[in-house]
Order: C-alpha cells, then sequence, then structure tokens
C-alpha cells in the first residue's frame, strides 16, 4: 500500500515535469492545475520538489485574462547532461546535449587505427576525458555516455556483435565499462541518428532513417516507436543490393549500398577527405563529378527500395547528409525517373542535425532514461 501511494507521488510528479518538458508556451500553475487535472495545493507541492532538485525554475511574468501578474514555469535543460559518442574505424565524434538534446559542445578528432580490439575502448575513454576537461563540462551532472557504433549491438545492448568496418566480433560492454568511469550504454549508430530525429520531430509520422557514414545503415521507426525486426536488424540498409555484381563491400558481397554510398568512396579510397572532395566538385573536377553522379544513381536505388517497402518519410542522416544539400535536386530526379507513383520525391529529407545527428542520438538514452525514472 506505502508503494503504491509512492509509486503514484512519483508518477504525478514526473507528469508535472513531462508536462513543462513539451510545453512549448507559456504555463502557469494554473495551466499545470486546468491541464493535469490536479489541485493547485497538488501542483505547488510538486513544483517545490521539482524546484528543489533544480529541474524547474520561474520564468517570465504574463498579466492573465483577469489583469493579475502570472509567474510563468520552465524546466532547467541543463540540470542534466549527457555525452554521445560516435565511433568510425578512424574517427570519434564527441557532443554534450543537455535535456532537450540541444548541443552545448561538439568535437571530431582523428586517430590511427588501433591493433587490438579494446583499443577503441581505450580510445573513447581518452576522448571523453579530454573533451570534459576541454569544455568544463560538470561531471556532477552527467547523466552517462553513449556510444554509438557502426555494427550489430545485442538486443541487451551489453555486447557489440559485429562491427565490420572497425574489424571487431563479440566485444563485451564491459570493455568499454573498464575504461570508462561513467554510466555507459552501447547502441547501434543508425538506431542513435534514427531516433535522434525522430526525438526533435515536430510530426511522429512513421519513418525510415538511412545512416551514411563510412558504414551505411538505418532505422524504421513506426507508429512512433523503433522497429527492431526479429533479430535486431531491421534497416540494415547498407546491404541492400543496388548492382548485382557489382563493387565489392565490406560484408563480403557484391553489389550493396554500402559500397557504394559509403564516406569511404569520396574520402578515404581517393587519399582526400569528404571536404576536399566537395571542394573539388565545386571547382568543376570531371571525374570527382562523375564519381559523384554515380554516388547519387546509386543512394537513389537504395532509398527507392526503401520507399517502396515502406512508403514512409526517409531521412538522410549521418557524416555525409552535411555534404549532400546541394545535391537534393539531383538525388529527386533520379528517384522520380525510378518511382512510378511519385514524380516529385518530396518523402525524402535530410536530418535536421545533420553529422551531429548520430553522437547526439546516442547521448539520447540517457536523457530518455532520466524522463522515465523521474
Ligand atoms: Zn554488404
Amino acid at each position: 500500500m506505502k508503494s503504491d501511494n509512492i509509486d503514484r507521488k512519483r508518477a504525478t510528479r514526473n507528469s508535472v515535469y513531462r508536462y513543462l518538458y513539451n510545453c512549448k508556451d507559456f504555463c502557469s500553475r494554473q495551466t499545470l492545475s486546468n491541464e493535469l487535472g490536479l489541485s493547485l495545493p497538488t501542483v505547488y507541492q510538486n513544483l517545490s520538489e521539482l524546484m528543489e532538485l533544480g529541474l524547474v525554475c520561474t520564468t517570465d511574468e504574463k498579466l492573465s485574462t483577469g489583469g493579475r501578474r502570472v509567474e510563468g514555469l520552465s524546466i532547467v535543460s541543463d540540470a542534466h547532461i549527457a555525452i554521445g559518442v560516435s565511433i568510425s574505424a578512424d574517427s570519434i565524434r564527441i557532443s554534450e546535449v543537455d535535456l532537450r538534446l540541444s548541443e552545448l559542445a561538439y568535437k571530431k578528432v582523428t586517430f590511427h587505427r588501433p591493433d587490438d580490439p579494446n583499443g577503441y575502448a581505450k580510445i573513447i575513454a581518452k576522448e571523453v576525458e579530454k573533451f570534459i576537461e576541454e569544455f568544463k563540462v560538470d561531471r556532477r551532472r552527467l547523466l552517462g555516455v553513449g556510444v554509438a557504433l557502426p555494427g550489430v549491438v545485442s538486443k541487451d545492448g551489453f555486447k557489440l556483435e559485429y562491427a565490420p568496418t572497425l574489424g571487431l566480433r563479440d566485444v563485451s560492454l564491459d570493455a568499454f565499462k573498464e575504461e570508462c568511469p561513467y554510466p555507459i550504454h552501447l547502441e547501434n549508430d543508425a538506431n542513435c541518428g534514427g531516433g535522434a530525429e525522430w526525438f526533435v520531430r515536430d510530426s511522429k509520422r512513421n519513418l525510415a532513417y538511412l545512416s551514411l557514414e563510412q558504414g551505411i545503415g538505418g532505422a524504421v521507426f513506426v507508429g512512433g516507436t523503433p522497429y527492431y525486426g526479429d533479430n535486431h536488424r531491421s534497416g540494415e540498409f547498407g546491404h541492400i543490393c543496388v548492382e548485382p555484381g557489382g563493387l565489392k563491400c565490406s560484408c563480403g558481397r557484391q553489389g550493396c549500398l554500402e559500397a557504394y554510398c559509403s564516406t569511404r568512396r569520396i574520402s578515404s579510397d581517393l587519399g582526400i577527405t569528404e571536404e576536399e572532395f566537395t571542394k573539388e566538385l565545386n571547382s568543376g573536377n570531371v571525374e570527382y563529378m562523375l564519381l559523384w553522379e554515380n554516388y547519387l544513381r546509386h543512394l537513389a536505388i537504395g532509398i527507392n527500395n526503401i520507399r517502396m517497402v515502406l512508403d514512409c518519410d526517409v531521412v538522410l542522416g549521418g557524416y555525409l547528409s552535411e555534404f549532400i544539400e546541394n545535391s537534393m535536386p539531383r538525388l529527386k530526379e533520379y528517384l522520380a525517373v525510378l518511382n512510378p507513383f511519385e514524380p516529385k520525391a518530396d518523402y525524402i529529407h535530410l536530418s535536421r542535425h545533420r553529422k551531429h545527428t548520430i553522437p547526439m542520438g546516442a547521448a539520447l538514452h540517457f536523457i530518455i532514461k532520466f524522463l522515465d525514472e523521474l
């Protein structure tokens, strides 16, 4: 009976906090009382608890219809923060985000590919610590460090099962925990990116997220929730065949979308960075223009297959989404030719946070956990 009471109290406090968290307009104590069906004393009691925890504050006053001054309320969005890390074979991106998933700091670092399987865990721990020092991140407010990995992570999040671009197989979460002193969570990178995109979108329509990184992956959200599939491998869009018998893929097969649309094709394969490729492309380098057309054509085949199967918005995210903006009209032309139903291809969008989406999405795990457990 006693624990029922505690649960009920916690649920009420959670509903007050969540209302303020989601509120985009002016919100007063009276608004909370009306909208949540709570008595004013209950609202006051819960607010005083939340203010004591530093989670809610008062904001500007506004005149009520009766001409009385009314105090506004808001959550303190940086009361807690989370760090997200996205790792590839030779670089790491780190984001610090607040409770509303707004980015407070960001950094990208390159490194030499480590030889031993635990090398990545060591690099993550070292770079996170440097990031914390450099950006003066307050460790007391840090909820945890989310790590986005380009591979299949087990359903329980305890093991990285396979990451071909990192050359890793069966690495346990413990290897990361041993190196990093903060709560840590592993997640597939495309699920992170898709999660972040879905979280910040106003619309909760169905969504397929296509992650364009060194590895190509994806995530599917149906009816507002992630669809993982029977084997936790839904959205492995990188291995859709876009050219039978074509280029060799990291998975060992031929003609996969990843073989044609990985960032490698326009950077490491050419011995340059994506930025240098874009610069050359814009200055009229014919060889690069042909390569880019080939890239876009295969990307369109992959996107069209996703659209045909799922019939939902397709969002392009990951590192390369930063560089694709200028080519969206061309990409839509290719898509229009392939699709007999949709001549405009207006179901395709670029992710809101571009190359920051994945590290931000890695941090999202701890924000959702905080919201659920408050
Ligand atoms: Zn493949």
